[in-house]
């Protein structure tokens, strides 16, 4: 039997880390046996729909690298795979369920529900529809639904027995049905509710396993009891256990719990979050954590999820941006530089940034950015026409504050000592450099952070000698010259 799973969100807002690992889960199964994955939009709450929402959930796959066979932008062998397009099969559903006894029409009105709610609450009592409108005759509620009486269809959930369903993590769960109400299938407006709405697409859809999150084990009861009443066989259930808070708790955006775009706009890669949320709550052998998506597909089994909730640890999360950052090939590495300095640069750098001049550049950072946006403090002077005028105390510094005399005349002598240069490469610069640190006596290290500030403005930047040969000769000596004459200004 092929695999066939799905992602079935609501577009209710932003997709966030806890319900896309699940969709990832799931991804990486149909992967690793070679089955479907597929999105399924659940839509049938129209009073929480959030505009562009739908949009925001497929590009958050998409950026995470996660393609579907199926799906509403793309359509299959199921379509329509929105539900609100497919509300006529729920509604079929609903009169088989009527027809069968299984089903019954509750005309009980708001007000009656909420006084039954106030007196379960004040007596103590479980809260759940109390059956009201189970003893009416079908003819009669029908005869009052055809007069537009406004009616909601409920299950009729058995008084007796027990249901056990299986989790795929848990092994086997049973409830008593007595504990279970008669809950809505079909609300007054036509829509199904979730429980019968997934039941028929996950039927009609023929999915395999039903990975979702474990707040929908209570509800798994009432759902096997629909399946079965509707003459279905029950998916396969796999409920992930949720993510906590580090020490425990519910993880709040504090911890991290943020949409995936915003990591995206935060500068993380997509291959770093995919591992991340890949190895939170699962892992092939107890030790592997650092694995690409078609390593972690070639080893995926639901069976392996822990059902014990997951530690969201952010600090993981960096330190495997980090690996991938260093791991990447020099081109891709260039390409998500200068795409962030083309977001973070000022306006008048003109864009496109010349690919060419970021791969000289790349390597040089490439082992001090964890974060992608990291990158543009380090090395945004290269993109300066021209830098302003630097500043004395700056270029001063700590070992020159006091001696801005010897400064200069070490700026005049870094001059004469590069100006006829006539390899500009690292090496060579540094060779003039030490040279010169020699014969004016000043510490290596001093002179060398004051050519740095003086080239590049600012005191933390790449390598210096790298840094200057890619600046250019001209330009850096004119940079030094224009420090020099700083330094001396007082
Ligand atoms: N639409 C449901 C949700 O977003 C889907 C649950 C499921 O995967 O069945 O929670």
């Amino acid at each position: 039997m092929t695999v066939r799973v799905r992602y079935a969100p609501s577009p209710t807002g932003e997709p966030h880390v806890g319900n896309v690992r699940t969709a990832l889960w799931s991804w990486l199964h149909a992967r690793r046996h070679g089955g479907v994955f597929f999105v399924r939009i659940e839509d049938t709450d129209q009073t929480r729909l959030v505009p562009g929402s739908e949009g925001r959930i497929l590009e958050s796959l998409r950026w995470l690298g996660m393609d579907w066979d199926e799906g509403p932008d793309i359509g299959g062998p199921f379509a329509p795979y929105t539900q609100s397009e497919r509300l006529p099969l729920y509604q079929a559903a609903a009169a088989a369920l009527l027809e069968s006894g299984n089903a019954y029409r509750c005309f009980c009105t708001p007000e009656r529900l909420e006084e039954l709610r106030n007196y379960q609450r004040e007596n103590h009592m479980p809260p759940g529809y109390d059956g009201h409108c189970k003893s009416l005759l079908p003819d009669e509620a029908e005869a009052r639904a055809v007069t537009g009486e406004p009616n909601v269809v409920r299950f009729n959930v058995p008084d007796e027995g027990s249901t056990t369903f299986t989790d795929l993590l848990r092994g086997d769960i049973t409830v008593e049905n007595v504990t279970l109400d008669d809950f809505v299938i079909l609300k007054s407006d036509g829509f199904p509710t979730y429980h019968l709405a997934h039941a028929v697409d996950d039927h009609a859809m023929e999915v395999t396993h039903v990975s979702r999150g474990d707040e929908w084990i209570p509800s798994a009861p009432r759902h096997v009891l629909l399946f079965r009443a509707l003459g279905y066989e029950p998916p396969i259930y796999v409920h992930t256990s949720i993510i906590l808070a580090p020490g425990g708790g519910k993880l709040s955006k504090r911890h991290g719990a943020k949409a995936i775009l915003e990591y995206r706009d935060d500068g993380f890669l997509p291959e770093a979050l995919f591992n991340f949320l890949a190895i939170t709550g699962w892992s092939p052998d107890g030790t592997t954590e650092v694995m690409t998506k078609e390593q972690a597909a070639a080893v995926f089994d639901f069976e392996d999820l822990n059902a014990h909730p997951a530690t969201f640890d952010v600090e993981k999360l960096e330190w495997l941006n980090g690996i991938y950052l260093r791991q990447m090939s020099l081109a891709d590495l260039s390409e998500r530089f200068a795409q962030q300095l083309e977001r973070d640069l000022p306006p008048e750098v003109p864009r496109p940034l010349d690919r060419a001049f970021v791969e000289e550049i790349a390597p040089l950072v490439q082992e001090r950015v964890k974060l992608l946006p990291e990158v543009t403090p380090l090395v945004d002077f290269f993109f300066a026409t021209e830098l302003p005028a630097p500043d004395r105390e700056t270029v001063l510094g700590k070992p020159f504050r006091e001696r801005p005399e010897a400064a200069r005349a070490a700026l005049d002598a870094v001059v004469a000592a590069l100006r006829p240069l006539e390899l500009w490469e690292p090496a060579a610069i540094e060779a003039a450099l030490r040279a010169t640190a020699e014969t004016s006596g000043e510490k290596p290290g001093d002179l060398f952070m004051l050519c740095r500030v003086s080239v590049t403005g600012k005191s933390v930047t790449p390598p210096l000698f790298e840094t200057m040969a890619i600046v250019g000769q001209e330009l850096s000596l004119a940079r030094l010259e224009a420090a020099a004459g700083v330094a001396g200004s007082a």
